[in-house]
């Protein structure tokens, strides 16, 4: 079932008196239970895609429905996550964790199962009295993923959340996020540039072509659902992975960025 739909999605931004197109005429669709990982180079509009998508922009033309309903703004019905900075500095952990619900019809007794559930599901439990600045990097990004899901959204929206980490953190984030996935069934929409990760973590890949962003392919991930980081060193991931960074290297030489 569509849970998330983009039909013929047009952003422009004004720069300098002009007129930039950052996307031209996305479409997409994202199943309940997804995980769709969106990934194209460095300006692609992958940003601008799921700034539309969480409501804090509106597209220059085209619609995108969630569930149905146009999406005119931000709401509980999708949590964010970015790359890194986004978490409250003066609160701690379980308290970052317990912003959004803050603002939900919830009670008292719900908000609090909550923030327990979510900081054991992300391991978090011995950091609840922690400000985020005695926190790792990798850290920091499970309270921002923690805090997205104890809202319970819809969709969970990630825009490169693991971009800062060194390496080994990377792909403990990648296992953790996989797992939250499947135990909590919640759609995931992810931009990275990493397509290591994307073909690591989706269920499907889209492949966006730059100047102006547009949809170039997209790839189911016929790949065992189990998945553990030792998959990444098998010969079907090596082949999807080389495919589809072909493509993204297609694309980007395509947009004409060696002429200029
Ligand atoms: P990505 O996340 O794939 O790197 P972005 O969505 O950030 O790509 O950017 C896509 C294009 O839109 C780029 O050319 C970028 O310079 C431009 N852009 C993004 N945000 C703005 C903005 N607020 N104002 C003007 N141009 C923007
Ligand atoms: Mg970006």
């Amino acid at each position: 079932m569509t849970t998330l739909e983009l039909s013929n999605v047009v952003k422009d931004y004004p720069v300098r008196g002009r007129t930039l197109r950052a996307l031209d005429g996305v479409n997409l669709r994202v199943l309940r239970g997804d995980f769709l990982c969106v990934v194209g180079a460095s300006g692609s509009g992958k940003s601008t895609l799921l700034s539309l998508v969480a409501g804090l922009d509106l597209p220059t033309a085209g619609t995108i429905t969630l569930d149905g309903e146009p999406v005119t703004g931000p709401g509980p019905d999708r949590g964010l996550v970015f790359q890194s900075g986004s978490l409250y500095p003066w609160r701690t952990v379980e308290r970052n964790v317990a912003f959004g619900l803050e603002l939900l019809p919830i009670d008292r007794s719900e908000r609090d199962r909550r923030v327990d559930w979510y900081l054991a599901e992300t391991g978090l439990d011995g950091f609840r009295r922690s400000l985020p600045r005695q926190l790792s990097g990798g850290q920091q990004q499970r309270v921002a993923i923690a805090r997205a899901l104890a809202c319970e959204p819809e969709v969970l929206l990630l825009d490169e959340p693991f971009g800062s980490l060194d390496v080994q953190t990377k792909e403990d984030m990648q296992v953790l996020i996989r797992q939250v996935w499947k135990d909590t069934g919640t759609t995931v929409l992810m931009v990275t540039h990493d397509v290591e990760e994307a073909v690591f973590l989706g269920t499907r890949v889209v492949v966006l072509a730059c100047d102006p962003g547009r949809v170039a392919a997209e790839i189911p991930v016929d790949l065992p659902d189990e998945r553990d980081l030792a998959l990444k060193r098998t010969p079907e991931f090596h082949s999807l992975r080389a495919s589809i960074e072909d493509l993204v290297r297609e694309q980007h030489r395509r947009t004409g960025m060696w002429e200029r």
